[in-house]
C-alpha cells in the first residue's frame, strides 16, 4: 500500500507522527503511523484508497511543523537485487508518474544513514543514466521523484509536488556560513527567510526597520544588516563591534520583555532563550498591538510534551489576535538549523 512519507529531525518522530495523525484527522482520514525513534522519518498509511487520495490532495506541507519534507505518495521496496537495483526502483517510479522534474536520491538525516553516503555516491551515476534512458525526466513543473534509502537494499520510492513540499534534497538547505557572521545562529534566520518568504526582495528591503530581541552576539542582526535594514538590537550581552560600525545598528542593553518601540516597525525577530509560552505572549502582544508587520521568533522546546507546548504557544498568539481586525498568517516550522526548537513566522500581509 502507498503511504505518506515525512522526513524530520532525528528524535522528533513522535511529534511528527502526532502531527500527521491530527492533520489527517482534519481531512477525516484515519490510518496507522510508523515512527521508529531516532529514524529521522515517519510513514503514515491511510486506511483506504479514498483516504489516501484525500491526503494526497489535502495535506499542506507549509502547515506541518515537524516535517522537513512531504512525500505524498511512497511505496516501500525491500530486497533490492544487488546486481540491478535500478530496475525495480524505476518500475515503481513508473507506477507513481509518467515523467518527473527532478530525482532526489536520499537517506534519513541520521548518523546511521550517513554510512550509506558512499553507496549512494556510487549508485547515483548508473541510476541517473537508467532514469534518462528510461525517459523519466523532462517534465519541468512535474512531480519530483524521491528514492529514500533505508539500507543499500531497501528504499521508499515516492513523489513530492513542487509548491507543496521542500525544494531541497533531504529537506536540507545547504547554506554557506557567511563570512564575518558573529554566530552559527545566523543560519537559522537565513533559513527562516528562505522558508517563509515568498518574495524576500520585497519583504526585506533596504531602509526597513527591525528590532532584534536577544540579539547578542549578533548573528540575526547580521542577516538584517546585510540586507540594509535598520536594526535596534536588544540584549544585555555584547554585540560584535563590526555590526555597530555599519551605522545601521542601535544597541540597547535592556530586558527584551520590557522594550517597546516608539513607533511601529517592519520586522520583529526574537531569539531570546526563555520559556516558549513567555515568548509567545511577548510576540502576541507586539503583533496584536500592531507594533510590527512581520515577526520571526524561535521557541526553545522543553524536553517533554514538546508538541503540546507548541500548540499552547499557537493558542496564546491566536487568542491575542482574535481581538484584532485584519487577516494574518501564522506558521511554525522546525527548520534544519533548529535543534530542540522551532521557528515561528507571523505576517499581516498574506501571499
Ligand atoms: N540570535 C543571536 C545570534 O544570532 O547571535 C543569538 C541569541 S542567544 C541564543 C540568546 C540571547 O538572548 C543571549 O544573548 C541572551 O543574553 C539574551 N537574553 C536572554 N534573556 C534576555 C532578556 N530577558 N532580555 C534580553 N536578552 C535576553
Amino acid at each position: 500500500p502507498r503511504c505518506v512519507l515525512l522526513y524530520c529531525r532525528s528524535g522528533f518522530e513522535k511529534e511528527c507522527a502526532a502531527e500527521i495523525l491530527e492533520r489527517a484527522g482534519d481531512l477525516s482520514v484515519s490510518g496507522y503511523v510508523k515512527a521508529k525513534p531516532d529514524s529521522g522519518f515517519v510513514a503514515f498509511t491511510p486506511d483506504s484508497a479514498e483516504a489516501f487520495s484525500a491526503c494526497e490532495k489535502g495535506l499542506l506541507y507549509k502547515n506541518l511543523i515537524f516535517a522537513r519534507q512531504l512525500v505524498v505518495a511512497a511505496v516501500p521496496l525491500a530486497g533490492l537485487p544487488v546486481a540491478d537495483r535500478a530496475q525495480p526502483l524505476l518500475h515503481t517510479a513508473r507506477r507513481l508518474g509518467d515523467r518527473f522534474s527532478e530525482i532526489f536520491l536520499e537517506t534519513a538525516d541520521t548518523n546511521e544513514a550517513k554510512s550509506l553516503a558512499a553507496f549512494l555516491h556510487k549508485f547515483a551515476a548508473p541510476f541517473n543514466r537508467a532514469v534518462r534512458d528510461g525517459g523519466l525526466l523532462g517534465k519541468p513543473a512535474g512531480p519530483r521523484l524521491h528514492v529514500f534509502f533505508l539500507s543499500s537494499t531497501a528504499a521508499y520510492v515516492g513523489i513530492s509536488i513542487p509548491g507543496n513540499s521542500c525544494p531541497w534534497p533531504m529537506g536540507i538547505p545547504r547554506l554557506k556560513f557567511p563570512r564575518g557572521a558573529p554566530s552559527r545562529s545566523t543560519l537559522k534566520l537565513e533559513e527562516a527567510f528562505l522558508t517563509f518568504l515568498d518574495d524576500p526582495g520585497r519583504s526585506l528591503s533596504p531602509g526597513m526597520t527591525a528590532v532584534d530581541l536577544g540579539a547578542a552576539p549578533g548573528g540575526w542582526t547580521f542577516q538584517l544588516v546585510r540586507r540594509h535594514l535598520k536594526v535596534t538590537a536588544v540584549d544585555n550581552g555584547n554585540l560584535d563591534p563590526a555590526l555597530l560600525d555599519t551605522g545601521l545598528v542601535d544597541h540597547l542593553r535592556m530586558d527584551a520583555f520590557r522594550y517597546r518601540p516608539s513607533k511601529p516597525i517592519d520586522w520583529l525577530v526574537c531569539d531570546v532563550v526563555e520559556q516558549p509560552v513567555r515568548i509567545a505572549a511577548l510576540i502576541g502582544e507586539w503583533i496584536a498591538q500592531g507594533l510590527c508587520r512581520r515577526a520571526i521568533f524561535n521557541l526553545k522546546l522543553p524536553m517533554i510534551k514538546r508538541y503540546d507546548e507548541v500548540k499552547r504557544c499557537r493558542e496564546i498568539i491566536e487568542e491575542r489576535m482574535a481581538k484584532t481586525r485584519g487577516a494574518y498568517a501564522l506558521v511554525f516550522k522546525q527548520l534544519y538549523h533548529d535543534r530542540a526548537e522551532i521557528t515561528g513566522y507571523f505576517s499581516r500581509e498574506i501571499g
